[in-house]
């Protein structure tokens, strides 16, 4: 017989093993994603293009007579992208979309890094590091992949293996285009775009808490939600959430470049 001490271990060892895979499955389990970084992009090409071919529904505000507005928002993205902290910052396509329309306090990211922010938004905002701020939000929902790990908590691997690898006719890719334009995510989700959009400006000459200016500003808003709280839910604590982390961060950046921004919105007229 062995003696209980050589016996007793290996158990031991079995069961904090078992413990310590289960909590990590229940880990991968939150943050699963059956969608791989190909699936993104191929994904996001798709819906964008579907997107353009929807003017009804998605008015683009065309790049001729407001290369200026467009040329803003560009440069808006990349001092996010060049920040060095977005995953996929070389390898996603990195586009941005105004959409035309005034009534809509909205933006929103499709997977592989194609943005879309409404002309309500730019025009409802105050100043630069609050529109970097939001973007830097919408940039993180894309690099972070938030859109695909709910798409695989929504529908599950049946669904996702269609999408990837069946045939998908218009109707499907409009239905996608239109169901990711308005997914909602979790507040984890939420939480983690609004900590990075802090994270991308910090070190910028911007305040890299403009995304709580945002949310200060829609908080005072009367009427009807705005469209972004539809599909950004909870701004309960979030104005404190990203305040605290530029605070945190020693972010130095306190610019909001009104003067630059207001140029832009007289643009949009
Ligand atoms: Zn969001």
């Amino acid at each position: 017989m062995f003696p209980k001490k050589i016996i007793l271990l290996p158990l031991a060892i079995a069961f904090t093993v078992s413990i310590s895979l289960q909590c990590s499955a229940q880990k991968r389990l939150r943050d699963f994603n059956l969608f791989t970084i190909e699936d993104d992009k191929a994904i996001g090409m798709q819906v964008s293009q579907e997107i353009e071919r929807s003017p009804a529904k998605f008015p683009i505000l065309p790049e001729k007579g407001n290369e200026e507005a467009y040329k803003y928002l560009r440069s808006l993205m990349n001092k996010l992208l060049q920040s060095g902290k977005v995953a996929h910052a070389k390898d996603f396509a990195w586009q941005v979309k105004i959409i035309k329309d005034d009534k809509t306090l909205n933006a929103f990211a499709v997977p592989g890094g194609y943005l879309y922010v409404y002309t309500g938004l730019i025009k409802f905002l105050d100043s630069e590091d609050q529109l970097a701020g939001v973007m830097g939000h919408e940039i993180a929902h894309a690099a972070l992949r938030h859109s695909t790990k709910q798409m695989t908590k929504l529908y599950g691997l049946d669904a996702v293996r269609q999408l990837v690898t069946g045939r998908k006719d218009a109707k499907m890719v409009e239905q996608m285009a239109l169901s990711l334009a308005s997914l909602k995510f979790s507040r984890k989700h939420e939480a983690e775009a609004d900590e990075h959009s802090v994270h991308y400006l910090c070190g910028s000459n911007l305040n890299a808490a403009g995304a709580a200016g945002f949310f200060k500003k829609i908080k005072g808003k009367e009427g009807t939600p705005p469209a972004f709280l539809s599909t950004h839910p909870d701004p309960g604590n979030r104005v404190k959430a990203i305040e605290y982390k530029a605070q945190e961060l020693n972010c130095r950046g306190d610019d909001t470049n009104k003067a630059a921004y207001d140029k832009i919105k007289k643009l949009l007229k």
